[in-house]
């Protein structure tokens, strides 16, 4: 049978695409290494934060602002809860850089958020224990997306519409011309219109050729029991949030999710070791334990109890933490995503769509100017 799309790697991203590219009538091929929504790459462990006041940088509202509607419009498709608005607290002094963004990117968009200062984030949120120099900006509109939900629904809406998706192949190697391309795995060659790589963690194998400055990083999310029960930590009393402290480790939290024990906790741009998806350590240290159990202790105290469990994870960061998302920028009918530096996952309904328009019209209405590998270039980035 013939293929219009080949998606390589049916991740985040891949299952996305593979589902926005099938409901525009293409002949699908995905290929995935390992099953659906598996836990080896860096779409598992049951929460993602999603928000809109984007300290990263304001350029990325407008495409928020689709992520949610796609969002919602999957939920409305399966019936099923696959994003849960908590609200969202960034913490930190007003002048650093979580809370400065996320004003700023709130300003230009004219996004709702409301400012607190300490007092009012202990009266309002008791669970926090912020010092007097401390502040939030408070989002109505943030929450978590459930990864291995929304793989798995991408994937399903996806093989309803008529995708071919086979897991447990890999992709070994692809070539391009500029007629067709080619992909071969263990168990044969295939050949379609256009291919679209999103390879995760794998990119610096999949994606050797173009050389980007990535580097992946293991990152450990943990679940911890509150010392006085779950009662405080519950979605209506205990948002989301983000906590840039004095020394810039920033982590973050999510409320306790469903019939969870314990409450997620994480590091964010801080406490992450280079690997790679071969060599990554998933065997969880006690002193990796310990080192975030000492923020929590001074800034969410009661969330500083015994560690249930804790799971690695990989980010693939670029130099300046933006994506790469565009046209192969040697072969056309090739289209790659990947980069995501850890904060891509509740942008995956809508990279999904505009891989799916660039690999049909070779272009997309989204602005992704900010996404494309020619800023990376080596010996630039080098400086
Ligand atoms: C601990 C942690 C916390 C995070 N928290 C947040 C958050 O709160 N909010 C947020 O927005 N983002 C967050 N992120 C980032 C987000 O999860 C990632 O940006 C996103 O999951 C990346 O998706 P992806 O599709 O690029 O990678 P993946 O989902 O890993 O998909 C890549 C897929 O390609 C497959 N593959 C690779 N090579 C091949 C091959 N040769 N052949 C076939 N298949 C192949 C892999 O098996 C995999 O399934 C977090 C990430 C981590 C690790």
């Amino acid at each position: 049978m013939s293929h219009d799309v080949i998606v390589a790697g049916l991740g985040g991203m891949g299952s996305a695409a593979a589902y926005q590219l099938a409901g525009r009538g293409q002949q699908v091929l995905g290929l995935e290494k390992f099953s659906s929504a598996h836990d080896k790459g860096s779409s598992h462990g049951r929460s993602r934060i999603i928000r809109q006041a984007y300290f990263e940088g304001a350029e990325y509202v407008p495409l928020l602002l689709r992520a949610y509607e796609l969002w919602e419009q999957l939920e409305r498709k399966t019936g099923q809860e696959l994003m849960t608005l908590t609200g969202g607290l960034m913490i930190g002094r007003e002048d650093g850089e979580l809370v400065s963004g996320s004003v700023q990117s709130a300003d230009e968009h004219g996004l709702p958020y409301e400012m607190l200062d300490a007092a009012e984030i202990r009266r309002r949120f008791p669970a926090y224990a912020p010092g007097p120099e401390t502040v939030a900006l408070y989002e109505e509109n943030a929450g978590f997306v459930r990864p291995e939900e929304t793989v798995k629904a991408h994937l399903d809406r996806a093989a309803s519409l008529g995708a071919d998706l086979r897991f447990g192949e890999p992709v070994l190697s692809w070539e391009a011309s500029e007629e067709r391309v080619r992909v071969e795995t263990p168990r044969g060659s295939y050949e379609a219109e256009r291919l679209v790589m999103s390879p995760g963690a794998w990119a610096p194998q999949l994606l050797g050729d173009l050389d980007l400055p990535l580097e992946v990083v293991r990152q450990v999310m943990f679940w911890y029991e509150p010392t006085n029960g779950l009662e405080p930590f519950l979605p209506e009393r205990f948002p989301i949030f983000i906590w840039e402290p004095d020394d810039g480790n920033m982590f973050y939290g999510f409320p306790a999710q469903d019939d969870d024990r314990g409450v997620k906790a994480a590091f964010f741009r801080a406490g992450g070791v280079p690997t790679s998806p071969e060599t990554i350590e998933r065997e969880v240290h006690e002193e990796e334990i310990g080192f975030l159990r000492g923020y929590l202790a001074e800034h969410v105290p009661e969330l500083a109890g015994r560690c249930l469990h804790a799971r690695a994870c990989m980010y693939t960061n670029t130099p300046d933490e933006h994506f790469v998302i565009s046209v192969h920028p040697e072969h056309t009918r090739v289209v790659i995503a990947c980069g995501f530096s850890g904060h891509g996952y509740k942008f995956c309904s809508v990279v999904g769509e505009i891989l799916a328009d660039l690999a049909i019209e070779g272009s997309t209405p989204h602005p992704i100017d900010l996404f494309s590998p020619a800023r990376l270039n080596k010996a630039d980035a080098r400086g």
